[in-house]
């Protein structure tokens, strides 16, 4: 399994503000696959995923398909997606796909001004499993983002066999992007499913605070009854034909 001596501090390295992630215990990928600290390593997680319970199907509402129904959606800038993205994306993760891993990228960009622009899909180092996937040596993806003065928009990840839809794991990692960037979006790929993508974001309120207010430790754990994300394709973010620069670092 995956060994670092670390790793409190990495998501407030990535994105800049140590002071940003306090209690919550689901801010980054590896969060979710990582015993904490103070437990015993729920051993069988990774290495022998037939002794858990098959994951549970999405539970959580899916709030209408209009996006920008939330009050804070209303304000939200624009965020350009490369329509490249998608299938180049699902292309890099053809071989985990095929292997029943996930595979993981981050979406970066600029801000323009009175909008975002997604530029760059970084694939970290990372590991996975079918239903998670975790960035390694994340001091790499800081190093890139800030050399090339790039934010980071999204993450993009694949669901080998599920269909399209957040699970709750991804619903508390993106929960770490969105409070630090209320414009941050997540894009499933799940080619063996119709429809074969989705572009999401939690719904604010009631989805973030949510999820920020979680405190269940198991890794997939349904939540209340309410909508907790929605579409944001219909919304803020828009597909359009763009350059994409691609950078793996694996
Ligand atoms: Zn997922
Ligand atoms: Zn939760």
């Amino acid at each position: 399994m995956f060994h670092r001596p670390s790793h409190a501090s990495h998501f407030g390295l990535l994105f800049q503000t140590p002071e940003s992630a306090p209690h919550n215990h689901h801010h980054h990928f590896y969060h979710h696959i990582l015993p904490k600290k103070s437990q015993p390593a729920p051993a069988s997680y990774a290495t022998a995923p037939q002794t858990r319970p098959p994951p549970l199907p999405p539970k959580e509402l899916v709030a209408p398909a209009l996006g920008g129904t939330d009050p804070v959606a209303r304000e939200l800038k624009t965020v350009s997606f490369p329509r490249d993205c998608l299938n180049r994306f699902t292309s890099i993760a053809s071989i985990n796909t095929a292997r029943n891993r996930e595979t993981c990228g981050l979406l970066l960009g600029k801000d323009k001004g009175g909008r975002f622009v997604v530029t760059t899909l970084l694939i970290p180092k990372q590991h996975s499993t079918s239903d998670t996937c975790a960035m390694d040596e994340e001091e790499l993806v800081l190093q890139f983002t800030e050399e090339r003065s790039l934010i980071t928009l999204g993450w993009i990840h694949t669901h080998p066999t599920q269909s399209c839809f957040m699970s709750s794991v991804d619903l508390h990692t993106h929960s770490g992007f969105q409070r630090m960037l209320p414009e941050s979006f997540a894009v499933v790929c799940a080619p063996k499913s119709t429809p074969n993508f989705g572009i999401f974001r939690l719904t604010d309120p009631p989805g973030l605070q949510t999820i920020l207010e979680c405190q269940v430790t198991e890794a997939f754990h349904p939540h209340p009854e309410r909508p907790i994300y929605t579409d944001a394709d219909k919304g803020h973010v828009q597909i359009k034909d763009l350059p994409l620069e691609i950078v793996d670092l694996r």
